[in-house]
């Protein structure tokens, strides 16, 4: 049982491209209320039964693996991962993560921000592709060479460009609508793998 029905989106994806890997570092941004971090760390980190609190104690037990969920939301405690509450479009929010990360690159970044839905498709688009935008910038930050981006958008006028953008900057960038999405609904994913570091 999971916290949200996305996590089978992500079951999906990484049963397709298998990136959830051991002993990497993954930031699942929009976590909340934390399904995509379940799925990881239920993945990587099997046998681990502390939440967060005692992360600086347990740093062997983790094995390599570290675990970022950010959110504007709480989240519940998942075991083994760091949680942050904020705006992640927010530079003091990137700041907290960056210093989590001590320097280290990031295997994975995943995004599942959604905006809040004003109803209008347009505006609501619009909104999908600055949290979009936004990871991505991020990325380009912190993702290691080879590293993998996945990201939720809502389809509309812009997401050809963003794709393009994408493909720049990674040797593969493929549409994914996992079967768990509904069918009516206009989000979709891009699952970019093998970031081409400058
Ligand atoms: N993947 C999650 C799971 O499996 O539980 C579900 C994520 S839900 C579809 C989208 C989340 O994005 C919401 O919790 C929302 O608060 C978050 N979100 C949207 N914009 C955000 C932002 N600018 N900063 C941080 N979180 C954001």
């Amino acid at each position: 049982n999971y916290r949200a029905r996305s996590a089978f989106k992500l079951l999906e994806l990484d049963r397709k491209y298998n990136f959830i890997k051991p002993g990497s570092v993954f930031i699942d941004c929009g976590a909340a209320p934390g399904g995509w971090s379940q799925v990881i760390s239920r993945k990587v980190l099997p046998e681990f039964d502390i939440t967060t609190e005692g992360i600086k104690d347990f740093e062997t037990k983790l094995n390599g693996n570290l675990i970022i969920a950010v959110d504007s939301l709480p989240i519940e405690p998942i075991p083994g991962v760091n949680v942050i509450q904020g705006d992640f479009t927010d530079i003091s929010t990137q700041q907290k993560v960056k210093e989590l990360l001590k320097e280290r690159e990031v295997d994975v970044i995943l995004s599942d921000m959604a905006p809040n839905f004003s109803g209008q498709h347009f505006i609501d688009h619009v909104k999908s592709m600055e949290l979009c935008e936004s990871s991505l910038n991020f990325a380009e930050r912190v993702l290691k060479s080879g590293g993998t981006f996945l990201c939720k958008f809502l389809m509309g006028e812009s997401d050809l460009e963003f794709r393009n953008n994408l493909k720049t900057k990674f040797d593969s960038v493929r549409h994914e609508k996992p079967q768990a999405v509904r069918k009516k609904s206009s989000e979709g994913y891009f699952m970019c793998l093998g970031y081409k570091k400058k």
